[in-house]
């Protein structure tokens, strides 16, 4: 039968390159198309490119990018941004709200605003003002540290005649926060302060009196909207900030109460993250809009709308309204909400608002690709036994009778045969009645029943229930050379899902199903989902590692063939990316591996630059995050060994060794770095 024949062709049991596979098959594997345009495709070499101006511009290959870089002792992981993918997302943002503003007629215009809190780093936060300037673009700060940054980063002087960039001062504020924002008009700027609780508009109101300056004012207003997704509870009567409608009302007459009512010209309200579902944005604005009215309607010195951020990266490439997904791109957000407050403000006679959107993710999430190396992997050993013999013990001929007979009519029952058959070989071995051999041999029988069953199920259009977790059960762990609390703290805390795939070898079949195990002695340091159209794969597609002939070698022992070390004649990269938003700073240093080396790249005519390496923490450095002085290890390492030297415990050549390597670790990489790379540096 055809199944038969599909088992001994499987790709499993070879490694070898199958012709047949091409580069179009890891296209449709990995989605690419779906998270990855217009930046990210594989060429004919099977490598990634990336085009970090989108469909215009050059693109420049990924895996040469990583070979060069190695050449310059750049070691892994290491995060690559590339500044005109930030570029291009800013555009197409303004571009968006341009296209949806001449299309509906809208009669005023766009400002958004970077919320500082998604990527603080200061490349970024600088390269997005120094492309944003033809926009009017602006910033938000979320606290005082970020409300320096912002006053720093952005300069007034540099910007349109007659523009005050703006500056959305949010989050908990003391008065330092505020006398610094209402400091800042003067320079300038025009910093809207928006209250989130109400002790913080009589703050405000007394500093700006005592300071003889007027501030602009905004109000987060708590939306009855309900949220989706993981940060549904932004909005809501409990949500953690913004004013209820009562609230806002006390704001108003307290205002008027004081002469001052004008202050007031931002509605701000925030849904929450990565909405999903258009269908949410939509009932946000549109209350909002009402809010709005209602505001302006008492206060004819209302002007701008704040939707805040939620616009949706798609993590997954299915464009649905799955948490990792997105069911609208970013033209439809910018149309719907331009629609909406349109058709609110002229059904009610009011002038339309100047549009602001705090978008994070949508922004900065492209520009990030974080490269890893496998450092090697761990396969079930599904070979079966080379002979069973007349005399092996009845479970052990039982379990190979099983192995035996398993084909495409009976795999789910002997699925079950296998597995009690098993159990029982462990319950004898237990007795005292299975020598250690035996046990051996019955778990290996095991084994390879699993894997010709699952070769079996593969190629089922269904697969039965109690079959599903097989392909989780016989993955191979692929051990990365990173850690995800350090470099992907969402996908342990949130199990929020990135795009990952290798970056080469995209001519060549996978053959390998696998989950990624990180360097953390922490079992949650791994990644075991990946997206997938439907829902969430348990297991990713990789390629089996490249190991050299020589490092191969079987050591003959007693007839059994033992298998030595493996040296990879070839690294593995794999890139895990639409990680510029968020990861970093939510990073930590658990097992101490701290932060990783990152690299700028921007492109030019000749080709592409490198504007900034910014070098990861050493050893060094991470120890004394957690107060551990350098000099002070040296000094009792060196204390140490002179006592052994002394006791002849170690010979003076030894203790020497011993010191010279703990100093030199001192100023490493907290992160493994291969013999080969050490020899350079
Ligand atoms: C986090 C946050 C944002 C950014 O949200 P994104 O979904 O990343 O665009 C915007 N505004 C406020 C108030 C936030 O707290």
């Amino acid at each position: 039968m055809k199944e038969t024949l599909q088992l001994e062709t499987s790709p499993l049991n070879n490694s070898k390159k199958t012709s047949t596979w091409t580069i179009e098959n890891s296209e449709n594997l990995y989605y690419i198309k779906g998270w990855g345009e217009p930046y990210f495709s594989i060429n004919a070499a099977g490598h990634i490119t990336v085009s970090p101006q989108g469909d215009l511009g050059v693109s420049l290959d990924l895996y040469e990018l990583v070979q060069s870089l190695k050449k310059r002792n750049i070691s892994f992981p290491l995060l690559i941004r590339f500044s005109d993918i930030l570029a291009d997302r800013l555009a197409r943002l303004n571009a968006s709200f341009d296209r949806a503003i001449a299309r509906y007629n809208y009669p005023n215009k766009y400002q958004g605003v970077y919320p500082i809190k998604c990527n603080q780093h200061r490349h970024i936060v600088e390269t997005i003002v120094n492309y944003s300037k033809s926009y009017q673009f602006g910033l938000e700060a979320g606290s005082k540290p970020e409300l320096m940054i912002a006053l720093a980063t952005l300069d007034p002087s540099l910007i349109a005649p007659n523009y005050a960039p703006i500056i959305i001062c949010n989050g908990y504020k003391d008065p330092a926060y505020i006398k610094t924002a209402i400091l800042a008009t003067q320079l300038g700027y025009k910093p809207i302060i928006v209250i989130e609780q109400l002790e913080e508009l009589f703050l405000t109101l007394e500093i700006s009196k005592q300071l003889g300056i007027e501030p602009s004012l905004g109000v987060r207003a708590k939306l009855s909207t309900k949220g989706s997704g993981r940060w549904g509870n932004s909005t809501g009567d409990r949500a953690k900030f913004g004013l209820t409608i009562p609230e806002i009302l006390t704001v108003v007459e307290y205002l008027k109460s004081e002469e001052n009512l004008h202050y007031l010209q931002l509605l701000h309200f925030h849904i929450g993250s990565q909405i999903a579902s258009i269908s949410v944005i939509k009932d946000a604005i549109r209350e909002a809009s009402q809010i709005y009215i209602q505001l302006a309607k008492v206060n004819p010195n209302m002007q701008y709308l704040d939707v805040g951020g939620g616009l949706g990266v798609d993590y997954d490439g299915s464009k649905t309204n799955f948490y990792a997904s997105k069911n609208y791109n970013m033209q439809n957000y910018a149309n719907d909400i331009v629609a909406e407050v349109k058709e609110s403000c002229e059904a009610a006679n009011i002038e339309a608002p100047i549009l602001i959107s705090e978008s994070g993710r949508a922004i900065a999430a492209h520009h990030s690709v974080l490269i890893f190396d496998v450092l090697n992997t761990n396969d079930v050993c599904t070979t079966p036994p080379e002979f069973i013999a007349e005399n092996d013990n009845l479970i052990i001929r039982n379990l190979w009778q099983t192995y035996e007979s398993i084909d495409v009519k009976n795999y789910q029952e002997t699925y079950h045969d296998a597995i009690q058959f098993k159990e029982e070989a462990i319950s004898l071995f237990n007795f005292g009645y299975l020598s250690l051999a035996e046990r051996a041999k019955a778990e290996q029988l095991y084994w390879a029943c699993c894997q010709k069953i699952l070769e079996i199920t593969r190629h089922q259009d269904y697969v039965p229930d109690d079959l599903e977790d097989l392909e989780k059960t016989m993955a191979s762990i692929y051990y990365i050379n990173l850690s995800v609390f350090q470099s992907a703290p969402d996908s342990w805390a949130i199990d929020q899902l990135f795009p990952i795939m290798p970056i080469h070898r995209l001519d060549e079949e996978p053959t390998q199903r696998a989950i990624l195990a990180d360097l953390t002695c922490d079992s949650d340091g791994k990644i075991d989902q990946f997206i997938d159209l439907r829902d969430v794969k348990s297991v990713l597609e990789l390629h089996r590692l490249k190991t050299l002939e020589s490092g191969h070698h079987e050591t003959q022992s007693k007839g059994k063939k033992i298998k030595n070390e493996t040296k990879m004649a070839e690294p593995y990269y794999l890139g895990m990316f639409l990680v510029g938003a968020y990861q970093e700073i939510m990073g930590n240093l658990h097992n101490l591996f701290g932060d990783i080396n990152v690299i700028h790249i921007s492109m030019s005519t000749k080709g592409y630059e490198i504007e900034h390496l910014v070098k990861g923490d050493t050893i060094k450095e991470v120890l004394s995050y957690v107060q551990y002085d350098a000099e002070a290890l040296l000094e009792s390492m060196r204390q140490r060994t002179e006592k052994a030297l002394q006791d002849h415990r170690l010979t003076l050549e030894e203790s020497q060794q011993l010191l010279q390597d703990y100093e030199e670790n001192l100023n490493h990489y907290t992160y493994l770095v291969s013999d080969q790379e050490k020899s350079k540096s």
